[in-house]
């Protein structure tokens, strides 16, 4: 504990002293970089994936612990802040876990595809019930139970774990002594819960420091487990955080070490984001390769991300993607509501369009041959939606579903289609558009 007391002098007082004026300076014994490696080789990774965010967790903390629930809306700065930060920092995936599931929510839907969401329980609370959580899984809204800082000896903590395991959701749970917490979420608690649940996808959150070597056995005997890295890779001093990483590395875990920041938007948030990234940056134990692991490539296979993160670093910060995607929707929603302005503002000039049937339209015959109909939708909704950018021109294909009917036919069916927008003047429009009647007689 005299580390402790000397690492509050050294760097928590002053800088709670420089707080009154000024940003907190990086302290000086943080660097350990020598200049000369900063010149070789870019300090910003290509992409990364933060597996420990926590949506507004001061302000959402203070709420409740007053019994109050949170309004939304009142934490949207914070999220501003925080898709400033992640964009800044190429993050494309979040692990973004809430004492409020609905603030999470929020965030969720605000940002296609940019987070995976979960309940935040702190030790000593009641966290939400299973039913709830399994209800948000139908709904495909649950990526990840936890951070749950709840200790594995009480019977919540059960409750969890054997939900993580049948719903196959992987499990975050807070274990490190570090900030003079108790022993009570020491790795080595975590053992029989793994017994129990052999299939159980855990990961340890902030990598169980400072116990190496019961970390370092559990990692060994469970081939499953991973851990994050959140909190030590900005909260104690450099050396003592590459001592540990060092010895995660040597003991053969690169592969399942995950970089997390353990911040979601608050005042904080910037500092720390950038020096966890910059203290895996500077280990230069670590190869570009084992870096690129520990970013991005192990947290792609511990939460299966690989084709929506690769859709979304395609897709260039998803602006693109998002702005295809809503013109996309724009043509079907114009198609169900005859909105026929809307349908024209979605087509370019020189649109063609090839229907099931074989018929060829350009732009001027489709509006003719929409408006002369008299088909009526109550269902015109694409899904396994998938975009491809290629600079200026972009391919969508999808399946359509279809009901409805016009005055001589049932017009219901299932269809596969290929859409291929060009970006012209700043606009994504159609150029392109065939489709095809699946299982046709
Ligand atoms: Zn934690």
């Amino acid at each position: 504990m005299k580390t402790l007391t000397a690492l509050l002098l050294l760097f928590v007082l002053p800088g709670l002293l420089f707080a009154q004026t000024k940003p907190q300076p990086r302290p000086k014994s943080f660097e350990v970089t020598a200049p000369a490696r900063l010149l070789l080789q870019p300090r910003q990774p290509e992409r990364i994936i933060d597996v420990h965010l926590h949506a507004a967790l001061s302000k959402v903390r203070d709420a409740r612990s007053q019994g109050e629930e949170i309004a939304p809306a009142s934490v949207d700065a914070e999220l501003r802040e925080l898709l400033r930060l992640l964009n800044e920092h190429h993050v494309t995936v979040g692990v973004l876990s809430s004492q409020s599931l609905t603030v999470a929510e929020r965030w969720r839907a605000a940002v296609p595809r940019l987070f995976l969401v979960g309940p935040h329980v702190r030790a000593g609370e009641s966290g939400p019930q299973v039913e709830t959580l399994r209800a948000l899984y139908r709904d495909g809204r649950l990526g990840v139970i936890g951070e749950i800082a709840t200790p594995p000896s009480d019977p919540a903590f059960g409750r969890y774990a054997a939900l993580a395991e049948e719903l196959d959701v992987p499990l975050g749970v807070h274990s490190t002594g570090f900030g003079g917490s108790t022993r009570e979420n020491h790795p080595r608690l975590y053992e029989p819960v793994l017994a129990r649940h052999p299939k159980l996808r855990l990961y340890l959150m902030h990598a169980g420091y400072p116990w190496l070597e019961e970390t370092v056995s559990l990692l060994q005997r469970h081939k499953t487990t991973f851990a994050d890295l959140s909190m030590i890779n900005y909260n104690i001093p450099r050396e003592d955080f590459h001592a540990y990483l060092r010895s995660l590395v040597k003991a053969g875990f690169a592969n399942r070490l995950m970089y997390g920041s353990d911040t979601g938007g608050g005042p904080q948030t910037a500092d720390h984001m950038e020096r966890g990234i910059d203290a895996i940056q500077s280990a230069d134990f670590l190869t570009p390769d084992q870096k690129r692991a520990i970013f991005y490539d192990n947290a792609v296979r511990f939460f299966r991300l690989s084709k929506s993160a690769r859709a979304l670093s395609e897709a260039k910060g998803n602006k693109a993607e998002q702005e295809i995607s809503r013109v996309n929707r724009d043509f079907d929603e114009g198609e169900r509501q005859r909105d026929f302005a809307a349908i024209d503002r979605t087509l370019a000039d020189d649109f063609i369009w090839t229907t099931f049937g074989g018929t060829v339209f350009d732009r001027a015959e489709t509006s003719e041959h929409l408006k002369s109909g008299d088909s009526r939708y109550e269902l015109y909704e694409s899904d396994d939606v998938r975009i491809r950018i290629y600079g200026d021109t972009a391919v969508v294909t999808a399946r359509l579903l279809r009901r409805g009917r016009n005055s001589k036919r049932d017009l219901s069916g299932e269809f596969r289609y290929t859409r291929v927008y060009l970006k012209q003047k700043g606009r994504w429009r159609m150029v392109a558009y065939q489709m095809t009647r699946i299982g046709q007689q």
